[in-house]
């Protein structure tokens, strides 16, 4: 089936044209008709799916008539983080070229002035996130009372984030009348909640069950024994021995991902960090950089594992095993995305044993063995002798690691300045 029986515009089918898709993806087919006959909707869907591109598209035909009023937003998409909002402003852009329809971004760590004079113009459609929202909302900056069209997107990931009592405070704002969609990928109880007491007569859709990863991934388990310092040697071998395009490295800690940042900057690899303690325009730029390529791999906390829309990421490294199993599979799913074909590694020491298990037990199949060499796991350190003052690697504060690059010619000491 083609985008043209959807019951789309002109403007719109151009727009898709354009992107250079030919044929919508499972959710859109089944949510675009519905959305477009004016229905609730309750879209259960994974990110990587076209889910974006399912609400987008139907609201910028929905919108197409009608005009803006100051601070009166005709429509509000709720979105758990800044990166996702932001995505969903680019799919606007991309998707809404032909039409006329003015957005805004309401999201924190930006220009919290420009977002009001923006409100105060009017515009069709704001995308925000609940807190930014809110705060907007307190001074008077924005009512909702004009807003006809309404999208809750990852809604299980908002209530991860403990969002859920403000999505309520700004539902309840909200006019009676109006059309509703929520997305998520999971459907805990409190998600289950929420819909029941939002949504009127949904019409639902499930797009795959929550444990199950794309079929167009490849995943491998890479278990070894071996401390910190291994576990790079290994990392940066699966990085060699792949053919990268571009990857993403998850790890479950804001100082993992620093460190193993730093280590594969040492090393020579075009690398930057991604997490929650950068400033926003940081995040936004490093994000830019990776999409046009100037930097191969990001070394991404899992507030980068949802919804980050980024084509074709050839591979997915887990230096740590996620301690939420659902989110192994938010973590991969930024490869394999819409058809595409995707390589996953899981890197797993004997500290993440209970991880391990859970993950498997959670996933209800095993993850195919990879091996590496035997010299990949040998501890360079270990190799020569250790001079008599020499802490054991046990005795080494990780955070204070500089580099576990071996410098040829200065013995096992690396002076601090060789290493900035
Ligand atoms: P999403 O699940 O919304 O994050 O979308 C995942 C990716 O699929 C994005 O890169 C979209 O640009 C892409 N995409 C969305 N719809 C289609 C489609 N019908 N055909 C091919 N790619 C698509």
């Amino acid at each position: 089936m083609s985008f043209e029986y959807l019951g789309l515009s002109d403007e719109v089918l151009a727009a898709v044209n354009e992107a250079g898709y030919t044929d919508p993806t499972p959710i859109q087919k089944k949510t675009i008709p519905s959305t477009l006959q004016g229905r609730d909707i309750l879209g259960i869907a994974q990110t990587g799916t076209g889910k974006t591109a399912s609400f987008t598209l139907p609201m910028i035909d929905i919108l197409s008539h009608g005009r803006a009023r100051a601070r009166m937003p005709r429509s509000l998409i709720l979105e758990p983080t800044r990166e996702l909002a932001a995505q969903v402003e680019e799919s606007f852009e991309k998707y809404g070229k032909h039409s006329k329809l003015s957005c805004a971004l309401l999201i924190g760590g930006t220009d919290f002035v420009g977002q009001s004079k923006k409100l105060d113009k009017g515009v069709d459609v704001l995308i925000a996130t609940p807190g930014r929202l809110l705060d907007h909302m307190e001074r008077g900056n924005v009512m909702l009372t004009g807003v006809e069209l309404l999208v809750v997107d990852e809604a299980d990931r908002m209530l991860d984030m403990g969002f859920i009592p403000d999505i309520e405070r700004i539902c309840k704002m909200l006019p009676k009348k109006i059309q509703s969609l929520f997305f998520s990928a999971t459907m805990p109880p409190e998600v289950k909640k929420l819909t029941d007491s939002f949504l009127k007569d949904p019409k639902e859709f499930e797009v795959s069950a929550p444990t199950q990863t794309a079929v167009t991934i490849e995943e491998n388990l890479v278990k070894f024994k071996g401390d910190d310092k291994i576990k790079r040697n290994v990392l940066r071998h699966l990085i060699d021995e792949s053919d990268i395009k571009n990857a993403i490295i998850f790890c479950n800690r804001k100082k993992e991902v620093k460190i193993v940042n730093k280590s594969l900057n040492v090393h020579g690899y075009s690398a930057a960090e991604l997490h929650g303690d950068l400033h926003q325009d940081t995040r936004m730029e490093t994000l830019a950089k990776f999409k046009n390529g100037d930097i191969k791999i990001l070394v991404a906390s899992d507030v980068a594992a949802r919804g980050l829309d980024i084509p074709d990421v050839g591979h997915v490294f887990n230096y740590d095993i996620p301690s939420n199993p659902e989110d192994y599979i938010h973590r991969i799913g930024r490869t394999g995305r819409a058809g595409k074909e995707g390589t996953a590694y899981t890197l797993s020491t004997h500290m993440d044993k209970k991880y391990l298990t859970t993950l498997l037990k959670f996933l209800d199949k095993d993850i195919p063995l990879h091996k590496v060499p035997k010299e990949v796991l040998e501890d360079p350190r270990k190799a020569k002798k250790r001079p008599l003052n020499e802490k054991k690697s046990s005795e080494i504060d990780e955070s204070n690691q500089k580099d576990d690059k071996v410098i040829v010619g200065m013995g096992d000491h690396v002076p601090d300045f060789l290493l900035r």
